[in-house]
């Protein structure tokens, strides 16, 4: 099993045009790229272009949003769905303008203690916010860290092994860099079924090396992605009709709720019990609400 990492040359290289790609990564301040993280928590980029751009200029800064009520960061959160990230984020940013002068912290400790920033989002910031030399250790950059270090699929290694080595392949002079090169490789080229073919690091691969995955062609994963269950008829689907139909009007009893949502009353109570519990939705006797 191969242990030297790659080069970062050369996959740098292939990252510089990338560097402008998104509106948070051609202005990276603090709060600009919390926003994008906790977007990016569950959202394809393409969709999360044009929902930050609106989001940013709406609240341009920490202090802007933690002044803002609940609702309208919920209502500005349109488009993303996982409604409850905008929640977190209004939370994120009272917090921070309380505990830290309405300055994003550096400290990993301090961010982790932020509303809906768990480990990896507080790496992430602390990596391409502020240039700390951490590893953002998403699932691309340890499948990629996995094959072109190790040589082996992550799901053959143990995690701490896995993570030791991106630490080592880390590039601390632009860990900020690094870790973004790393998560679009992972997501554009180093997929599940890897594209070597096309990979810029290729030629100081470990698995290429080792022959298991030449070319990439007709490689099998090792891990097939699980089948999503269908959205359609969800409890998702209902939350997302449920958020929006507020976002239009809020307060409103639930039988309006159930008219404006296009969904049964009784899934419409289902969704407003969950919602009510994570903050999403505020209860008063039989009316629903955004919260302030
Ligand atoms: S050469 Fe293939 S396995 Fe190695 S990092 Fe690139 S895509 Fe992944």
């Amino acid at each position: 099993m191969g242990t030297e990492p790659p080069s970062s040359t050369a996959l740098l290289a292939w990252y510089e045009p990338r560097r402008r790609a998104y509106p948070w990564r051609r202005k990276p301040t603090p709060y600009r790229v919390l926003v994008s993280e906790v977007m990016l928590q569950q959202t394809q980029a393409a969709r999360v272009v044009p929902a930050f751009e609106r989001f940013v200029a709406t609240f341009p800064s920490v202090r802007a949003l933690a002044a803002a009520p609940t609702a309208d960061v919920v209502r500005a959160w349109d488009g993303l769905g996982y409604n409850r990230r905008a929640v977190a984020l209004s939370r994120a940013a009272r917090q921070i303008a309380e505990r830290h002068g309405g300055r994003v912290p550096r400290d990993t400790a301090a961010l982790r203690a932020l509303s809906g920033v768990g480990p990896y989002t507080a790496d992430a910031l602390a990596a391409i916010a502020f240039g700390e030399p951490v590893v953002a250790a998403d699932v691309n950059v340890l499948r990629v860290s996995s094959r072109a270090v190790l040589g082996a699929e992550p799901g053959a290694l143990r995690r701490a092994d896995v993570t030791a080595a991106a630490a080592a392949w880390l590039d601390d002079a632009d860990p900020a860099d690094w870790n973004q090169a790393m998560m679009d490789l992972g997501r554009e080229v180093c997929r599940t079924v890897p594209r070597c073919a096309i990979c810029p690091i290729s030629a100081s691969c470990s698995l290429v090396r080792r022959g298991r995955r030449e070319g990439g062609a007709g490689a099998a994963p090792a891990h097939r992605p699980r089948a999503r269950s269908p959205f359609e008829g969800s409890m998702r689907q209902v939350r997302g009709a449920v958020v929006r139909a507020l976002r239009a009007r809020s307060p409103m009893g639930v039988g309006a709720l159930a008219r404006e949502s296009g969904q049964p009353a009784d899934r419409v109570r289902e969704a407003v019990r969950a919602l009510h519990r994570e903050g999403l939705v505020t209860v008063a006797g039989r009316t629903v609400g955004l919260p302030n």
